[in-house]
């Protein structure tokens, strides 16, 4: 990739972004043809994605720049309705790229589905013949979805878990069976609840105890992937700020997130900005990892950040995220919707491990951006400027006038939709 011709790209029109994206060879000329229609949801497949479905709701679709990951230039499709969140990505992404950019690692890529048994006469002798009867039940699953075996995965592990009884909730205590499955390239729902139920009976059967489902879990905690990130503290430094302090208030926030939740659920928020747009843009459940993300963030029993912002040896500042991210490269929408295979593309093509390593690395420089302003300038700052377009645009203004309208409206002493009005009138008598 030739990352200079992406060079103040906010600056440029439309037309002049695709020319750069060719230029620095994201995308070919080729592409550039119909270049809406690779964007475009048919109805006709819109109508078999979903029930009742009478039109296609459009979200802006733009490109996080300056990411380095693993030594790898990326250009990064994110889908957002929210202003700020790509530009505050890309503004992390240059800062850390020139601090060698983000490092992942893929702890592992298993997905776990569940049967919860209740009645079971001897928990412990369920146990027990559980794990005897592993091999079997593991043989069992794969043959209920033999393809996947076939490609190179499928179940490869089985535990289980005893659950008390609850008097609270007047629950039944419950053994737990999770098999664990690799489901390769795909996130792997289908292939799961296939799996679940075919083997259900059987473990009925051998335990005593009475199924109350099978289905796949989301709180995916052996589908975890860790990026990080060492900044220097002379990248660190801001218009009254020295590096140092910068980074001291920088873990400071961090440790408040790691303690408070009423904080730590709008740092992590925050995270989610990126992670969602991404997780959106590839065509991926962004509810699977939504509810996966924020149970992980509360393993310990209280809600905590996802992030740790700790001081080097040598005084760096490190950066640290680990998620769980059961993302796809295959399945639910991502084969069909055009858009999908379109930003697979803009993104090399990539496996579902290294998808994992981009969205991870999103995350952290999200969390970096918007704590690095909160700890300094505060983020209304920035936040004002798309805020008054935001304004401009519901306010009525067309063309040249949203740009006029902002400005003049980022000067006025109320920043509100009746001023954007007045000033449009303004503009327009
Ligand atoms: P699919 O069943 O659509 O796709 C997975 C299939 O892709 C595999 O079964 C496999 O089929 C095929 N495939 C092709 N190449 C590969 C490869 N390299 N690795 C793996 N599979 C490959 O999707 P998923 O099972 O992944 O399920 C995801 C969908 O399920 C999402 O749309 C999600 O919203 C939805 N969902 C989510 C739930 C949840 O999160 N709780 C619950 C239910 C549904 P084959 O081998 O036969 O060719």
């Amino acid at each position: 990739m030739k990352q200079a011709f992406l060079s103040k790209f906010y600056q440029k029109s439309i037309k002049e972004r695709f020319e750069a994206l060719v230029a620095a060879e994201v995308i070919s000329e080729d592409d550039t043809v119909n270049f809406n229609d690779k964007f475009q949801l048919p109805n006709e497949i819109a109508n078999h994605m979903i029930e009742n479905q009478i039109a296609i709701y459009g979200v802006p679709l733009g490109l996080g720049l300056n990411f380095l990951i693993n030594d790898n230039d990326y250009v990064i499709p994110m889908a957002t309705e929210e202003p700020s969140v790509i530009a505050a990505a890309s503004y992390a992404a240059k800062t850390i790229r020139q601090a060698s950019g983000f490092s992942t690692t893929v702890h592992n890529r298993s997905m776990i589905g569940q049967i919860p048994l209740k009645n079971v006469p001897d928990m412990v002798y369920a146990e027990r013949v559980l794990s005897e009867k592993a091999n079997h039940i593991i043989e069992k699953a794969n043959a209920a979805h033999p393809s996947i075996v076939k490609r190179g995965g499928g179940a490869k592990s089985i535990k289980t878990r005893i659950i008390e009884a609850n008097d609270m909730y007047d629950s039944p205590a419950f053994l737990v069976v999770h098999i664990h499955v690799d489901t390769l390239e795909a996130m792997g729902a289908n292939i799961i609840n296939t799996m679940v139920e075919a083997i259900k009976p059987y473990i009925e059967n051998v335990t005593g105890g009475s199924a109350i489902m099978g289905i796949l879990s989301n709180y995916a905690t052996e589908c975890l992937v860790t990026s990080t990130c060492r900044i220097p503290v002379h990248l660190l430094k801001r218009t009254g700020y020295t590096g140092e302090e910068v980074r001291d208030s920088i873990i400071e926030a961090c440790q408040f997130a790691l303690v408070d939740p009423y904080r730590a659920v709008t740092h992590n928020k925050g995270i989610m900005n990126g992670i969602n747009a991404v997780v959106l843009a590839s065509g991926n459940d962004t509810r699977a990892i939504e509810a996966g993300v924020h149970a992980y963030a509360a393993k310990s029993g209280q809600y905590r950040s996802l992030t740790n912002w700790t001081k080097a040896e040598n005084g760096d500042l490190l950066g640290e995220i680990t998620v769980p991210l059961p993302i796809g490269t295959v399945g639910g929408s991502i084969s069909i919707h055009p858009a999908a295979k379109f930003t697979s593309q803009v993104l090399g093509s990539p496996s579902a491990k290294e998808l994992e390593s981009i969205i991870a690395s999103v995350g952290l420089a999200q969390n970096f951006s918007a704590i690095r302003a909160l700890v300094t300038e505060g983020i209304q700052k920035g936040h004002m400027g798309l805020q008054a377009k935001s304004l401009a645009i519901s306010a009525g203004a067309k063309g040249d006038q949203i740009e006029k309208v902002t400005e003049q409206l980022k000067q006025a002493k109320n920043m509100n939709l009746a001023t954007a009005k007045s000033l449009l009138r303004k503009l327009t008598n």
